[in-house]
Order: structure tokens, then sequence, then C-alpha cells
């Protein structure tokens, strides 16, 4: 198995990703999350280097400066995102692969920078009106926010195509059963 592999997972919300990627990292040893750095502040229970590297705006904004990124975007308003340079170097010294969980912009600048080296994933619900319906069954969203979604999801699903490969989420069992397919056969590759 050679070294220095990335895997870009992404997709639009309500696709069912974050399900996905930890069946794989729980499947496949061998990878490791890669732990993006942000701004925002962190959520109850999440902990500095292990779900974010938190950061405030001026460190974030001289990591910039130091050329620290891989990629990196203000994803929301005013908050930063970014993958970092060193956390994919600490994951390929370890001689694991890094999986980069990233929303679809992050997820082709990556794409982009190490076109030889990685395998990107672009995970789709199986339709708009499916896409809807979790989203009312999740119950998480008002009717603004519902229709915001949706549309950003329908925006993304437009850049689907620049991706290695598009797996159809509409069955859990059977889209990690391809997932982990997919994924196996990269690292072998
Ligand atoms: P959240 O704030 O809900 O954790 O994440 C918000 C969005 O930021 C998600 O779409 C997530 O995929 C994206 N994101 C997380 N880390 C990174 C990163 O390092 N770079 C980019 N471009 N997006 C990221």
């Amino acid at each position: 198995m050679s070294t220095n592999k990335i895997i870009i997972i992404t997709a639009p919300s309500g696709s069912g990703k974050t399900t996905l990627v930890k069946q794989l990292l729980k499947a496949l040893p061998e990878l490791s999350f890669s732990v993006s750095a942000c701004t925002r502040q962190p959520r109850e229970g999440e902990v500095h280097g292990k779900d974010y590297y938190f950061f405030d705006e001026q460190k974030f904004k001289e990591l910039i400066a130091k050329d620290a990124f891989a990629e990196w975007e203000m994803v929301y308003e005013g908050k930063y995102y970014g993958t970092l340079k060193i956390e994919l170097e600490r994951i390929w010294e370890e001689t694991n692969t890094p999986l980069v969980d990233i929303d679809v912009k992050g997820a082709l600048a990556i794409k982009k920078t190490y076109p030889n080296n990685s395998l990107s994933i672009f995970i789709q619900a199986p339709s708009i009106e499916e896409l809807r319906s979790r989203l009312i069954n999740r119950g998480t969203e008002t009717e603004k926010s519902l229709e915001e979604r949706i549309a950003k999801a329908n925006d993304e699903l437009g850049f689907a195509h620049q991706f290695d490969t598009i797996l159809v989420n509409d069955d859990l069992a059977t889209a990690t059963q391809k997932l982990l397919h997919i994924v196996k056969e990269y690292l072998q590759s």
C-alpha cells in the first residue's frame, strides 16, 4: 500500500454523511479523521483537537499568512474553516490515510491540490424529495431553514460530477458496504 493518499468525503446536509463516515472510520483502522481548524465556538461536548482545532480569528489569519492550510474557506458568514497541512502530514507520518470530511468547495480545492493521490466521494441523497422528507422527519428545521438547505443541496448537486465517485445513499447498509468497497479498493491500488 502506498502512502500519502487522501480520502475526501463531501455531501449536502441530510444525505447521511456523518453516519457513513463514522462507519468507515470504525471499519478501516488505517484511516484517520483529519481534524479541521475553525473559528466558530465549540458546541457542547466538542473537544479541541478531536472535533476541531478551535482558534480565534486572529490565530486563523496568522495561519493563512503562514500558508499553513491545504485549503480554507469562510463556510458561514465570518466563520472560517480549514484543513491544516500539518494535520495531513501528522497522519501520513503515522502511515495512516487522512479522511477529510468537508464541504463541497473545500473538497474540490483539496482535490485540485492533490490530484494524483486523492479519492473524492460525493454522497447524495436519492432525490431532492427524499432529502426533503428526511429533513422534515429529522424535525430540526423551520420552513425557512428547510428551504435554504434544499436550495443549497440543489446547488451542491451541480458539483457532484466533479468528484471521482458519486455514492447514492438510498439504503444505509448498502451505501456503507459500497463505500467500504470503494475506499478499500483505492487504498490497495
Ligand atoms: P459545522 O460547523 O456544522 O461543524 O460544519 C459546517 C460545515 O463546514 C460543514 O459543511 C463541514 O463539512 C464544513 N467543514 C468542516 N471542516 C472544514 C474544512 O476544513 N474546510 C472546509 N472548507 N469546510 C469544512
